[in-house]
């Protein structure tokens, strides 16, 4: 294990760079309360590459990811570019989407949980999402937003043809099943696959291919099979019911959001995109932490973002790409109690300000690491 980290950040668009700052403070104050040394340089992505240097994520960019052992992300994105004329590959028409394909990080891991002091945030009555705490595992590289073909395309008589395809190989669906499948064992043993099975070709594959995973390599699992539209009902009428959910590229970005309303706001998620995961393994390469939510244009310079879901990206960092699960606990703990004493950004019901709520997080970290 090596003690000297490189953390590549990048701000991004719209609320991304304020909540970007706010986690890369929090990491540093982690580090240094526990010896590690860690080397963070910044770059742009998104629009805010765009505006300097034409493309979204320029090469010397994914150089840069490929060479640190963790990137930090905020959000991309926003209606300054939207109207751009971006290439046909999703490589080239957003930068983000070029990262998480450079690096092969097809696992993404995004948990969402209640927490206590966030109830009244929530959408749901009182107790109905007291106990809910789901991971939701995402395929990030194959599906609808990376196959081919894709394209638009003009028709007789005016208007267009536009398409996208949905395809998926067995060995892309083994492999995001598994990462499920090993997250379940070391959570409540439960995992939920959502397809659409009942109409779609690709995702009839799915479906055979997770219930042969999970009978052949994890029969300790207990697997359940959902169409996606129930299932998406079925986690607004019992969230707690749910451990892990596995999602292909878009079940899994709908879910991801959906989760969010256990967490009060889309603005506590976090998450990481992996190269690979297994228990018994170090993550093989460096992975992207990023929270759950985009650039938000319309709170953009406010300083009131919600900084929880960047902030704990970096825990999820800490714990996947340096081996260090406690200080994961140790900023999921500092969270909880910043949230505790109501020092809440508007999202959650509160005034707080983006730096604020970052600096009560940075002083409980040493409370938050001995237990208190
Ligand atoms: P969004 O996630 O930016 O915002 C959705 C809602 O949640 C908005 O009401 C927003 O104000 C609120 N919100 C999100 N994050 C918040 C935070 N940290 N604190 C407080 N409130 C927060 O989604 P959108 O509005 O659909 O998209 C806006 C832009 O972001 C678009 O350009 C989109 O393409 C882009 N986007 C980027 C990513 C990414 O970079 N990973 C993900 C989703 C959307
Ligand atoms: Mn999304």
């Amino acid at each position: 294990m090596t003690d000297t980290y490189r953390v590549l950040a990048l701000g991004g668009d719209g609320i991304g760079p304020e909540v970007t700052a706010a986690a890369v403070s929090v990491l540093t104050h982690t580090a240094r309360l526990n010896g590690l040394t860690i080397e963070i340089e910044e770059d742009l992505l998104g629009g805010a590459a765009y505006d300097k240097h034409g493309v979204f994520c320029t090469d010397q960019t994914l150089n840069k990811a490929l060479q640190s052992h963790a990137v930090l992300v905020g959000a991309v994105g926003g209606p300054k570019w939207d109207g751009i004329q971006r290439g046909s590959t999703p490589a080239e028409q957003d930068g983000l989407m070029r990262l998480r394909q450079a690096l092969t990080v097809y696992a993404g891991l995004r948990p969402a949980r209640n927490w206590p002091s966030l109830t009244a945030a929530t959408p749901f009555r009182p107790g109905l999402a007291d106990e809910a705490d789901v991971i939701v595992v995402r395929e990030l590289c194959g599906g609808a937003f990376f196959a081919e073909p894709r394209g638009s395309e003009p028709i007789e008589g005016g208007g267009y043809r536009a398409f996208d395809t949905n395809l998926y190989t067995t060995p892309e669906i083994e492999r995001i099943a598994r990462v499920a499948f090993e997250l379940a064992r070391q959570r409540r043993g439960h995992v939920t696959s959502v397809d659409k099975a009942n109409v779609m070709e690709s995702y009839v594959l799915w479906r055979q291919v997770v219930e042969t995973v999970g009978q052949d390599e994890y029969p300790d699992i207990k697997l359940e099979v959902l169409y996606a539209d129930n299932a998406a009902y079925q986690l607004m009428q019992q969230p707690a019911r749910f451990d892990v959910i596995l999602g292909d590229n878009l079940f899994g970005d709908l879910f991801s959001d959906l989760a969010g309303t256990i967490s009060g706001s889309l603005g506590m998620l976090p998450s990481a995109s992996l190269p690979g995961f297994s228990t018994a393994e170090e993550v093989p390469g460096p992975a992207i932490y990023e929270p759950v939510h985009g650039s938000a244009p319309e709170i953009s310079g406010l300083g009131i973002a919600n900084p929880m879901g960047a902030i704990l990206s970096v825990g999820m960092m800490c714990e996947f790409s340096f081996g260090r699960p406690n200080l994961n606990r140790t900023i999921e703990r500092a969270v909880e109690l910043t949230l505790d004493e109501n020092c809440l950004t508007p999202d959650v019901g509160g005034s707080d300000t983006t730096a604020s709520v970052t600096a009560r997080v940075i002083d409980h970290l040493p409370a938050a690491q001995s237990g208190c």
